[in-house]
């Protein structure tokens, strides 16, 4: 995935590529540096709900405010097999 990315998008960009439990963005979408900034400051390490809220993502990528976990049982209504 990532040599993809780098053929196509070369090294001179920043360019946010993910995957989620349906879906990605393929070989990734172009961010600018204040953007590639936000977001890696948003998931650095102890991961947090209100760090992880500022990156902007629609979905707060995954992570559950009032349980400040990522894809918590309770309201992500995850199945007994996953
Ligand atoms: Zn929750």
């Amino acid at each position: 995935m990532f040599d993809a990315a780098r053929q196509r998008h070369g090294d001179q960009q920043w360019w946010l590529i993910f995957s989620g439990i349906e879906a990605g963005n393929g070989t990734g979408d172009s961010v600018d540096l204040a953007r590639a900034t936000r977001i890696a400051a948003a998931f650095t390490e102890p991961y947090r709900f209100a760090a992880v809220t500022t990156a902007g993502f629609y979905d707060d990528a995954g992570f559950c405010g009032p349980c400040d976990a990522p894809y918590c049982h309770r309201h992500w209504n995850v199945s007994n097999t996953g």
